[in-house]
C-alpha cells in the first residue's frame, strides 16, 4: 500500500526557488521572537514596508527589534493581528520548531520561547538545520542588499542566487536607486566598468548577464513592480537615450529608458536561455496586473518567464496568460502565504488549465528560516488538501496526485533552472 497522499507530500524533498536569505538576517546569531515577527511577512502587517508614489518609507520598519521585547510587543502580532496569514502561518511553524504543543503563542510561554529562540540562533548551523528539517535541498536566493554577492560563498553550497535588475531600469542617472537602494553605478563600479556614456551602460547589461554564471547566478529578478509600471512598451532607444544623465529627462524618456533596459535584458536572457523571474501582483497596485507584461513576454517568445506569486490577486488573468503563451511558468511562492483560501482555489484552476505538469513551482521568499519552515509546512497542507481533493472528486488518481506532487516540489525546478540531480 502507497502511503496515503498528505504523508506522501509532507516528506516529498523541496527545491525552493525563492527565498530573501541575505546573510546579514538569515545567519544573525541576535535573534529574537520579535525579530522573526518583524522581519518576516508578519511585519508588514504593522505597515507598508515599500512606499506608493509620493510616499517615503521608515527604514527601520523590518530591521532588528531595538530594545527589551514586551508581551505588548508581541501581542501586536498574535493578537491584534491574529488572524491574519502571515502571523497564523508563523505562529504554527513556531509552534512545531519549538514545540508549543499545539497552545501557539502567550503571554504565558513567550519568554520561555523568546530565549529558546536566541539560544539557538547563536549556533551558526541552526538556520541551516531548519532548513533542513523543512525538507529543503537547493535554495534560490534574491539577496537584494548585495544584489552581485556569491551566495554560494556567503551562505552554502546549495545556495545559488538570482541578479535583481531593478536598479538598471531606474540607472539613466547616477542619484537614482531602486527602493532596495541600489544603483547601476555601484554595478558598474563592482565589475570594473566605466559608466560614462549610455554605450557603457548597454555593455553593463551585457557583461552582467555574461558573468551571472562567475557568481552562482541562474536567472534576472525583475521585481520593478515596486518601482514603476510594469508595462514594459517595445524598446525605442532614441528616446531611452534622452534620458541618459539627464536630471530633467521627461516622464517618457525616463519610462523608456527602463522599457530599454528590461527589453534588452530580456533578450540577452533568451539568447543565452537564463530564465526570468518576474514579480506580478500586489506591489504598488496600480502598477502590478499581470496583463502589463503580456507586451513583454510575447516581444520574447525565446525567454522564459517564471511569474510569480500567482499575482495575487489576479491569479485568473495570470493563468489565462499562461494557458495564451508557452514562455510562461509559475512560481507559487508567497500566494499561499497571502491567502491559503485563495490559493486552493487558484491552484485546483492552475492544474486544470496549464498545458502540461512541469509549470508549477514554489518556494519560500522569506529572510528567518523560521519563516521557510513555517511557508513550506502551510504549502504542504494546502497541496494535500487540493490534490486530495482532486482525487476524491475523480479528476484524476493517486498515482497522477503523487507524480505532479513530485514536479511542483523538485523536479520542474530542476529541469527549468537547469540542476544537477
Ligand atoms: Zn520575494
Amino acid at each position: 500500500m502507497p502511503p496515503p497522499l498528505s504523508d506522501y507530500i509532507h516528506q516529498l524533498p523541496i527545491i525552493d526557488v525563492h527565498e530573501h536569505h541575505l546573510p546579514e538576517t538569515f545567519l544573525n546569531s541576535e535573534v529574537g521572537l520579535l525579530d522573526l515577527f518583524k522581519q518576516s511577512y508578519a511585519g508588514w502587517t504593522q505597515a507598508r514596508p515599500y512606499p506608493l508614489p509620493g510616499e517615503t518609507v521608515d527604514e527601520g520598519l523590518m530591521g532588528p527589534a531595538k530594545g527589551e521585547t514586551t508581551w505588548p510587543d508581541i501581542a501586536a502580532y498574535v493578537e491584534n493581528c491574529g488572524s491574519n496569514q502571515f502571523v497564523r502561518s508563523l505562529v504554527h511553524g513556531l509552534d512545531e520548531l519549538y514545540d508549543l504543543k499545539g497552545e501557539g503563542i502567550t503571554e504565558d510561554n513567550w519568554q520561555t520561547l523568546d530565549q529558546s529562540i536566541r539560544k539557538n540562533h547563536r549556533d551558526p548551523n541552526w538556520a541551516h538545520e531548519v532548513m533542513r528539517r523543512a525538507g529543503v535541498q537547493r535554495i534560490i536566493t534574491d539577496p537584494y542588499t548585495a544584489t552581485l554577492q556569491n551566495a554560494t560563498k556567503t551562505l552554502g553550497d546549495h545556495y545559488q542566487s538570482v541578479l535583481r535588475i531593478n536598479a538598471l531600469a531606474m540607472g539613466w542617472h547616477p542619484d537614482n536607486a531602486d527602493h532596495n537602494g541600489n544603483r547601476a553605478t555601484d554595478f558598474a563600479k563592482e565589475l570594473g566598468i566605466d559608466l560614462d556614456s549610455f554605450d557603457d551602460f548597454c555593455q553593463l547589461l551585457e557583461v552582467l548577464v555574461d558573468t551571472l554564471a562567475v557568481r552562482n547566478q541562474v536567472a534576472i529578478k525583475n521585481a520593478l513592480a515596486y518601482d514603476r509600471d510594469i508595462q514594459f512598451d517595445p524598446p525605442d532607444e532614441a528616446l531611452a537615450r534622452r534620458a541618459w544623465r539627464n536630471k530633467q529627462a521627461s516622464a517618457e524618456e525616463q519610462k523608456a529608458f527602463g522599457d530599454f533596459a528590461v527589453d534588452h535584458l530580456c533578450a540577452l536572457a533568451g539568447e543565452r536561455d537564463i530564465p526570468v523571474q518576474m514579480h506580478l501582483g500586489t506591489a504598488v497596485i496600480h502598477y502590478s496586473h499581470p496583463m502589463k507584461a503580456v507586451g513583454l513576454i510575447e516581444r520574447h517568445p525565446n525567454t522564459r518567464f517564471l511569474l510569480m506569486h500567482l499575482a495575487y490577486p489576479w491569479s485568473v488573468d495570470l493563468l489565462g496568460m499562461a494557458f495564451v503563451y508557452r514562455n510562461i511558468w509559475i512560481d507559487l511562492t508567497w500566494s499561499f502565504l497571502l491567502s491559503g483560501s485563495h490559493f486552493k482555489r487558484a491552484l485546483h484552476e492552475a492544474i486544470e488549465i496549464l498545458p502540461d505538469e512541469s509549470r508549477l513551482m514554489f518556494g519560500g521568499d522569506n529572510w528567518h528560516a523560521e519563516e521557510s519552515f513555517s511557508s513550506f509546512k502551510h504549502a504542504r497542507n494546502l497541496i494535500s488538501e487540493v490534490l486530495q481533493e482532486k482525487v476524491d472528486c475523480g479528476y484524476f488518481q493517486e498515482s497522477d496526485a503523487r507524480r505532479l506532487a513530485e514536479k511542483i516540489f523538485s523536479k520542474n525546478a530542476i529541469a527549468f533552472f537547469e540542476m544537477d540531480e
